[in-house]
């Protein structure tokens, strides 16, 4: 069997692997590549063999970074299924919209700059129209629910905390000399006792562990403590006059944010300022988290059954209107703006940022990991300058990280994951590869490993093939 890795391999985004053996190619993850604009067309468009060869995808989880090439990949010829979690499959069809309508509109927007300076249009890697023909390929399947979609192919999905529906994969193949193989794709893993979701489950019994590692070689501050820390944030901030922007995926951290929040909100320790989640998106997902409580721990099911609604409060207005969105840049009081995407690398966050990042009296919160060369990352090393929509703009405001919110196990807890997974398999692990995760990052947790658990541990570039 023979595994080769294509996306997130030495860098965070592009979630793609592809296994082969006895002539069937299996895609895990079909992510978007973020970064670089150079770089963002040829990376997206290139695939290590063509895609009408691959037998099926399967998908850990809806952020686009592991979905969103899933068009593209389409259109290039492939034609398998595409199994995920109900959950999974049900936000990646308003994600991969969203981020179809979104490149559409950020063309646009940077063709009207383009054409000022007499340069040639650009097209979107997709359209809304391109994804259409990718959602009819979509098979949920439940959690635990072994499914069977090739001859010698079984898989199973399993928690993996990170957001809603979001999954291990857990592949049983049978080799070409008849053996079988288990081999774990661990997907995102989350952080234990979070809010709202079940904690990462350890499967057992695997032989191979593709496992992240973007916070591999980096504690993150513990969950205890966060929500004293945003209520001072937003209390100090709004104390001088200024507005807290903060960039946030739409999935997972909008809502833990809008959760944290709403539990201030009713124990009366925010000042009574507005709170806007200006992204079209929410309200749907919304709804998709309403309609999965399987996917929550037992905390978020209880609340929901007594009918209260952790996503929603009075100071708190969602906003899908474009012109509504507009009206924010006019505000000059103190106000909390929440909006996507979370590296802002596109969307509306964009026109917020160029209206706010002058000002030092106006914050930006920081609350997820920053892949080299976004937007979000440069705002992160506090550049003094950063360019957005090809416009250079002073960065003035503050900015304040809060890692604590990190849907992503840190340091302690992937090295913690790592160990239990190999106990649970009593000296089946062979082999770990890290994936997700930058050099440091995967180099750190890679050495540690090695030594740890004494088995062999890779952390591949971009195009590595092992036979397994
Ligand atoms: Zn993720």
């Amino acid at each position: 069997m023979k595994l080769t890795f294509w996306g997130a391999a030495r860098t965070t985004t592009g979630s793609f692997h592809l296994l082969e053996t006895r002539g069937k190619r299996i895609a895990l993850d079909c992510g978007l590549f973020q970064g670089r604009r150079s770089e963002f067309f040829e990376r997206n468009r290139d695939f290590p063999c063509p895609p009408a060869d691959v037998h099926a995808t399967l998908l850990s989880h809806a952020h686009i970074d592991h979905c969103g090439n899933l068009p593209n990949f389409v259109a290039q010829g492939f034609e398998g299924n595409v199994f995920g979690t109900n959950a999974t499959m049900d936000l990646a069809r308003t994600l991969l919209l969203d981020s179809a309508y979104i490149q559409e509109k950020d063309t646009q927007f940077v063709n009207k700059i383009r054409a000022r300076k007499d340069e040639p249009p650009v097209n979107p890697l997709y359209t809304v129209e391109d994804v259409e023909p990718c959602l009819d390929l979509f098979v949920e399947i439940g959690y635990y629910r072994t499914f069977c979609f090739a001859e010698g192919f079984c898989g199973r999905f399993i928690e993996a905390g990170h957001i809603l529906g979001s999954a291990q994969v857990q592949l049983d193949v049978e080799q070409a000399s008849g053996a079988q193989h288990r081999l774990v794709f661990s997907g995102d893993i989350g952080r234990a006792g979070r809010d709202i979701l079940r904690d990462p489950e350890i499967p057992g019994e695997a032989q191979t562990l593709i496992m992240e590692c973007t916070y591999g070689n980096r504690p993150t501050e513990p969950i205890e403590g966060l929500r004293e820390e945003l209520r001072d944030l937003v209390t100090r901030v709004a104390d001088r006059g200024g507005k807290i922007i903060i960039p946030a995926f739409s999935v997972g951290r909008t809502q833990d944010l809008v959760y944290q929040l709403s539990l201030l909100f009713r124990e009366g320790a925010l000042p009574q300022i507005p709170i806007y989640v200006d992204s079209p998106l929410s309200a749907n997902v919304t709804e998709i988290f309403r309609n999965h409580p399987e996917c929550f721990d037992r905390e978020t099911r209880d609340l929901l059954r007594k009918e209260h609604n952790p996503f929603g409060f009075e100071t708190l207005t969602y906003i899908r209107d474009v012109e509504e969105s507009k009206a924010l840049n006019e505000l000059k009081e103190p106000a909390v703006i929440i909006s996507a995407s979370g590296m802002c690398e596109a969307g509306r966050i964009l026109h917020h940022l160029r209206n706010s990042i002058h000002d030092p009296k106006n914050c930006v919160l920081i609350v997820g990991f920053q892949a080299e060369h976004t937007l979000g990352r440069r705002i992160v090393e506090k550049r003094p300058k950063v360019r957005i929509f090809g416009e250079e703009h002073p960065l003035r405001a503050e900015v304040k990280v809060l890692n604590g919110f990190s849907a992503h196990a840190d340091r302690d807890e992937l090295r913690d994951y790592a160990f239990r997974v190999q106990t649970r398999s009593g000296g089946m692990l062979e082999r770990i590869f890290l994936v997700h995760g930058e050099k440091e990052a995967g180099e750190d947790l890679a050495s540690y490993l090695r030594e740890a658990l004494g088995v062999e541990v890779h952390f591949p570039e971009r195009g590595d093939t092992f036979e397994l």
